[in-house]
Formats: C-alpha cells, sequence, structure tokens
C-alpha cells in the first residue's frame, strides 16, 4: 500500500478540493495510507512517503524548506494544478513571489488545470498507486475543441481586438466560432489539450490553465500574439505569459 502525502503551498485549495470530491476519492484512500494531509488528519509530521501531491505556488522563503523537507521524505513528488506546476494565478500579483515547485526541487511530474479536470486528475491518481507515471497529452486544446472546424488554421488576416481583460461582449450571443476568428485573444493554440473545456463550452475563449503544450512557451506565447500583431501589448498583459513560463527542471515532462 502506498504512503502517500498530500498538502497545500500558497493555493486557493480548489486543487485539493477537486481531488476531495473525486467519486474515487474513497476507493483511493482504501487503496493508500495517508502519512500526512491537514486537509482531513491532525498528524502534524512530515513522514518518508512513497507519493508526495502538493498543490500551489511558493510565495515565501518559509515554504521553500517545508519543500524541501517533503521531497527528502518523499519517493516521489508531483505537482498538483496549475500554481503548483506553473506559478498561476498569483503570478499576477506586482507584490508577491509565485515560483513553481520546480524552481526550487526536482519534481518527478504535473498534474496540469486550475483545478485539474475530474478525468485526467482521476486517471493520475489511479496510475500514481499502481506505480506508473502521469500520462498527459502532447496536442494543444485545438486539436479537442468543438470550435475548430471554423478556426482559421493560419492565423492569416486575423484582427485580435480583444484581450481577456477588456472582453465586454457577449461571447455566446453570436453563432459559435472560434475565438481567434472572432476577434478574441484564444490561448488554445498554445495551451496542452485534456481539460473538459469548459470555458469553451460556456463561451469563455481559453486563458491556458492547462499549462503549455511545449516547454518553449514563453517564445511560443511571443511568437503566437505577434502573428496576431499583439506584440506590442505584451507589458501590459504581461501575466498571460507569467502564469505559465515560470517552471525549471523539468526534464522529461516535455518530450521537445
Ligand atoms: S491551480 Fe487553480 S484551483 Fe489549484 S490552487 Fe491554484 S488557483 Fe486554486
Ligand atoms: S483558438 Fe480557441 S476557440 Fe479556436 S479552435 Fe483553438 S481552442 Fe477552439
Ligand atoms: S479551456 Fe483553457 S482555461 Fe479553460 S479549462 Fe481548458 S485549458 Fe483551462
Amino acid at each position: 500500500m502506498p504512503k502517500v502525502l498530500i498538502t497545500s503551498l500558497t493555493s486557493c485549495s480548489g486543487c485539493i478540493s477537486a481531488l476531495i470530491c473525486l467519486d474515487i476519492f474513497s476507493q483511493f484512500l482504501e487503496k493508500i495510507s495517508l502519512t500526512y494531509s491537514p486537509f482531513i488528519m491532525d498528524e502534524t509530521k512530515i513522514k518518508d512517503c512513497d507519493i508526495a501531491l502538493i498543490e500551489g505556488c511558493i510565495s515565501e522563503e518559509t515554504q521553500v524548506s517545508i519543500l524541501k523537507k517533503i521531497r527528502h521524505h518523499a519517493k516521489k513528488l508531483y505537482a498538483l494544478g496549475t500554481c503548483a506546476a506553473f506559478g498561476g494565478i498569483l503570478s499576477l500579483s506586482n507584490q508577491k513571489q509565485a515560483d513553481p515547485l520546480s524552481t526550487y526541487v526536482e519534481i518527478n511530474g504535473i498534474i496540469p488545470g486550475c483545478p485539474p479536470p475530474s478525468q485526467l486528475l482521476g486517471n493520475s491518481i489511479i496510475h500514481l498507486i499502481e506505480g506508473k507515471e502521469i500520462v498527459l497529452g502532447n496536442r494543444n486544446l485545438c486539436a479537442t475543441c468543438p470550435l475548430r472546424d471554423k478556426m482559421d488554421k493560419n492565423y492569416e488576416y486575423q484582427i485580435i481586438e480583444a484581450f481577456l481583460e477588456d472582453l465586454n461582449v457577449n461571447v455566446t450571443e453570436n453563432e459559435p466560432t472560434c475565438f481567434l476568428k472572432r476577434g478574441l485573444l484564444c490561448l488554445g493554440p498554445i495551451t496542452r489539450e485534456g481539460c473538459d473545456l469548459e470555458c469553451i463550452k460556456c463561451g469563455v475563449p481559453c486563458e491556458g490553465c492547462m499549462g503549455p503544450v511545449s516547454k518553449e512557451f514563453t517564445s511560443n506565447l511571443i511568437n503566437f500574439l505577434s502573428i496576431l500583431n499583439l506584440s506590442e501589448n505584451l507589458t501590459k498583459n504581461r501575466g498571460l505569459f507569467y502564469r505559465f513560463s515560470k517552471p525549471k527542471l523539468l526534464g522529461d515532462i516535455y518530450n521537445d
């Protein structure tokens, strides 16, 4: 029975909530020995474990020593969610640092998403307790998007007029078609597949929470925005790439 640690750093607790809400969470608990999880048990000592699942980014120096202690005790350590994997939403702050776990310790994998989609999360924890690695898709979000047929795959003659923050149109009003074609920035082309496409289904463009499909996210984003003639807005909208461009030492997580 694998020993498992589940904990949070700076987070909204959404990833651990998503984990606890999984249909299979009770079965997961039956198949593991939980050694430390402040959300659901009183144990205060970090002990040896086979798998550590950590939600949230590093935003304070004191968290670095906690993370290193967990790394010392864990055979495998996984970043649970976009904050832990890439820095995430706190990267929009001018006041706080928001570093992904991989800035400070070697990690064995990521379960991306804000929060991770239930199917990916469920499959991932099953794989982990079976001693297998997490499997992530390696295509972009557009490959699975229902609006893909109406996408201009060359991005030619696109005039993107609205960044997400300027969105003041009712995006569900018109006939569904690719957001880019409608002049709305959608990060689907440079985002990893694997979410349940809830944003797209609700009429909201992708903000990239599954993270980059390749480790060259910053250059991909800059190229992508250049194609759309949006480069001059990069400084103003730097949060777009800060949220997902910070991982280091990700090793084999990306294949390219
Ligand atoms: S990845 Fe999203 S859901 Fe998870 S802790 Fe960060 S903000 Fe919350
Ligand atoms: S750019 Fe966005 S809306 Fe268009 S196909 Fe890709 S994910 Fe779908
Ligand atoms: S559509 Fe984009 S922002 Fe929305 S859940 Fe999927 S990856 Fe995340």
